[in-house]
């Protein structure tokens, strides 16, 4: 017999913690999740274990590190996972996502009973949008041409939403969001991830949210050829563009946080435990030229948040430095509370005992293909307040800096740190893993396509 309760768990992408308003934000960005952290178990310092989708999901859907059992690409069967811990509990497995690298060409299907990938689902008419969207530029006169075409191919009845629908998506999560809402409502106990792409580029809020957050209003196109700028030359966007940048991504947060409303508002909280985290965090130019999310090891990319809520969850406000790589068995102790189930995973259980684990990140490559693994580019980060340690390279090439977080700032550098914190660094290292030739080269032109279309390939 499968336990009575439903279990969902949320990841947001590219939400930054500090951009959440009840995380200390100072605009009004996210009015119903600043509700939903204030009535459930929140920790408010939780850190992702790398900096973007491949390597953070790869850790907290299984307990793991990035780098860990050959490193990140396609998911390792060695590696436990959340999905079939859930199996085994009886529950129905559903995983929802629209994201190029959350595909079954890389195993994220696993343990789950269905896996609906939202893009290999869309209509023929949407795909080839999508496929002229990813292949052009959207400021060229090509993209412009067939953009025209295709807005005149439309009915009048399709207004401006319509319209605008070749480079501004007018329904972003709102079919994610339906699915794992039917799924969690299903007659059979369930256990839903739902991946919500939410505020990740490219920044084209929809019209009801554009202009919140700024006195003046673009143009669509204007998005879009800020995007293309975005992407390909960063290093040149003008102080005035990163903020209009800002403002965007802020507006997008907002249509997530109204998307977010929608399904929790949708599903039985009494019957069901929730689980809400974002994979990564983003940045906009804090230290040079670093925009998106990626490789380093910065408190913008890595800080993010967590909370339960729901069925069997203790309210409660947590202000201890916590890691995602906890949040599998944690998630599974709250649902169900089977110690045998926990004990799979190496993570501890948040909440109920204070880790004395260091908050560590992991990860190790080049350029913008995620999954070519380089050993040379490794980087990997232990911190534990006020102090970070960031260890770059391997080998005899190995560099340490320590950061002072004091003031969170991570441009504060010092010669030296804590010993007990270099020793968790030299443990941190020895567990991982890391294999050069693990990373999937071989993927389909389909999947490359995608990738291209989430501005991680050129
Ligand atoms: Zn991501």
């Amino acid at each position: 017999m499968a336990p009575e309760n439903d279990v969902l768990l949320i990841s947001i992408d590219s939400l930054r913690a500090d951009h959440i308003s009840a995380m200390g934000y100072e605009r009004e960005t996210t009015p119903f999740l600043d509700g939903l952290i204030k009535q459930g178990m929140t920790f408010e310092r939780a850190f992702s274990t790398a900096g973007f989708t491949l390597g953070s999901v790869t850790s907290f859907l299984t307990s793991t590190y990035p780098l860990e059992y050959g490193g990140y690409g396609p998911l390792s069967p060695d590696r436990p996972s959340l999905p079939e811990a859930y199996q085994r509990t009886g529950r129905q497995t559903i995983g929802i996502h629209e994201n190029g690298w959350l595909t079954s060409e890389y195993n994220f299907d696993r343990g789950f009973d269905e896996y609906i990938d939202l893009y290999h689902s869309s209509s023929i008419s949407d795909r080839i949008r999508r496929l002229i969207s990813d292949r052009l530029p959207h400021s060229s006169h090509t993209f412009r041409t067939l953009k025209w075409v295709d807005d005149k191919l439309k009915p009048e009845s399709g207004g401006e939403s319509g319209k605008t629908q070749l480079n501004r998506p007018p329904d972003r999560d709102a079919t994610a969001v339906q699915q794992a809402q039917t799924a969690i409502n299903r007659e059979k106990s369930t256990f839903v991830w739902v991946h919500l792409m939410g505020p990740h580029t490219p920044y084209y809020p929809p019209d009801d949210y554009h202009g919140l957050f700024s006195d003046t209003r673009i143009a669509p196109e204007e998005m879009a050829s800020l995007h293309d700028k975005l992407v390909t030359k960063s290093g040149s966007l003008k102080e005035q563009e990163v903020q209009t940048l800002v403002d965007l991504y802020d507006e997008e947060i907002h249509r997530l946080d109204t998307n977010l409303q929608k399904l929790i508002q949708g599903i039985d909280l009494d019957s069901t435990t929730v689980a809400i985290i974002s994979d990564h965090g983003e940045l906009f130019g804090e230290y040079n030229d670093t925009f998106t999310h990626g490789p380093e090891m910065l408190e913008e990319l890595l800080h993010v948040p967590l909370l339960f809520l729901g069925n069997g969850v203790e309210p409660d406000q947590i202000s201890t430095e916590v890691s995602l790589i906890n949040l599998a068995p944690s998630l599974l102790a709250v649902s169900d509370n089977e110690e045998d189930l926990v004990e799979k995973f190496r993570g501890k259980v948040l909440g109920k005992e204070q880790s004395t684990e260091p908050v560590c990140a992991c990860s190790a490559h080049r350029g913008t293909h995620v999954a070519d693994l380089d050993p040379s580019c490794r980087r990997l980060r232990v911190r534990a307040f006020p102090w970070k340690l960031v260890r770059r390279g391997i080998g005899a090439e190995v560099t340490d800096t320590w950061y002072d977080l004091r003031g969170d700032s991570d441009t504060v550098t010092t010669s030296t740190g804590p010993a007990e914190l270099a020793e968790k660094m030299d443990a941190f290292e020895q567990r991982l893993d890391i294999k050069s030739d693990h990373g999937s080269n071989q993927i389909s032109d389909e999947l490359n396509s995608r990738l291209k279309e989430l501005g991680y390939l050129k």
